[in-house]
C-alpha cells in the first residue's frame, strides 16, 4: 500500500493533507520521496523555527537525550530551570509554568485568570473575553475560547465562560463586564488560524490599559507568534505593552512537543 493509502486507513481522519511526503530536509529546504525539492514556507505552522535538522538544535537534543530524557515533576533537572529562567530575564515575566502543547499552556493561562479572579472578587467572576476568528487550541475549553463557529459544531457542550467579540471593539467589551464581570481577556495579537489578520495596535494598546484599570488579566496567546516570529522575541513586544500572562508553544521547541505559559506578578 502506498504511504498516503495507508494513512487514510490507520490515520483518523481530521486533517486534510497535500499529496506530498516529506522525507528529510535542511535548513529551508525539504525533500520528498522522490527527492524532489521544496522550499518550506510554513515552518510546520510556526514550529520548526530553527529550519529543518538544525545542527545547533540537534546537537542539543542528542546530547540531552544522551543523559536524560525525562523526569516527572518530581525531581530539580537543569535545562527546564534555565529555560524558564532564560524566558522571564528576556520577558520581565515573573514564572514559568511549563506543559506539553499550546492548548494546554492556554488552559493554564484560564486555570490563572479563573484563580486570581476568584480568589480576589469571588466565584462568579470566571468570564473570559476572546476575539472572533481566533484560535486557542483542540480541547473542549480552549475550543470554547476559539472564536470560530464551525470549530464549536457537534462538539457541544463546551466549557461556558466564554464570550468573544470583534477584534477591535473595545465596547463591546465594556459592555459585557457590565453585565458580567470578567476575569481575563486572552487575545494573539496577529491571528494565525483565523486567516493572518494582525489586530490594530492602537486597540492592544487601550486594551491593556482597560485590563489594567479593571484588574482583568490581560493575557496573549504566543502559541504562533512567540519566539521570534515577529521580529521581537514575543510579538506583544512590537505594541509596548505589558501582558499578565503570556501563553507560547510551538517554535518554543523548534519541533519538539513544549508549552510555556509565562505569569506577571
Ligand atoms: C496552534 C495554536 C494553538 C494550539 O497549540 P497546540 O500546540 O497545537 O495545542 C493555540 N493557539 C494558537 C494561536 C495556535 O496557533
Amino acid at each position: 500500500m502506498s504511504l498516503q493509502s495507508t494513512d487514510k486507513k490507520y490515520i483518523a481522519n481530521t486533517y486534510n493533507r497535500f499529496p506530498v511526503s516529506i522525507v528529510s530536509g535542511k535548513g529551508s529546504v525539504v525533500k520528498d520521496e522522490n527527492g524532489k525539492e521544496y522550499i518550506d514556507l510554513g515552518s510546520g505552522i510556526g514550529v520548526t523555527s530553527f529550519g529543518i535538522a538544525d545542527e545547533v538544535w540537534q546537537n542539543a537534543i542528542t546530547e540531552q537525550i544522551s543523559l536524560v530524557q525525562h523526569m516527572s515533576n518530581l525531581y530539580y533537572t537543569e535545562p527546564c530551570v534555565r529555560l524558564a529562567q532564560l524566558l522571564c530575564e528576556r520577558t520581565g515575566m515573573k514564572k514559568v509554568f511549563f506543559s506539553n502543547s499550546g492548548a494546554e499552556a492556554n488552559e493554564c493561562a484560564i486555570k490563572i485568570a479563573r484563580k486570581y479572579a476568584s480568589d480576589k472578587y469571588g466565584k462568579d467572576r470566571f468570564t473570559i473575553i476572546t476575539l472572533n476568528n481566533s484560535f486557542h487550541g483542540r480541547t473542549l475549553t480552549t475550543l470554547a475560547a476559539t472564536g470560530q463557529e464551525h470549530y464549536h459544531e457537534l462538539f457541544t457542550p463546551l466549557t461556558p465562560g466564554f464570550i468573544s467579540v470583534d477584534a477591535g471593539d473595545l465596547d463591546a467589551i465594556k459592555e459585557v463586564h457590565k453585565e458580567t464581570p470578567v476575569a481575563g481577556v486572552l487575545i494573539e495579537c496577529i491571528q494565525g488560524e483565523g486567516g493572518i489578520l494582525p489586530i490594530e495596535s492602537t486597540f492592544i494598546k487601550n486594551l491593556n490599559d482597560w485590563c489594567n484599570e479593571n484588574d482583568v488579566l490581560f493575557m496573549v496567546d504566543e502559541v504562533q507568534t512567540g519566539n521570534g516570529r515577529t521580529g521581537e522575541l514575543y510579538a506583544y513586544m512590537n505594541y509596548g505593552v505589558t501582558p499578565d500572562v503570556v501563553s507560547t508553544a510551538k517554535g518554543l521547541a523548534g519541533g519538539l512537543p513544549l508549552g510555556a505559559v509565562l505569569i506577571g506578578e
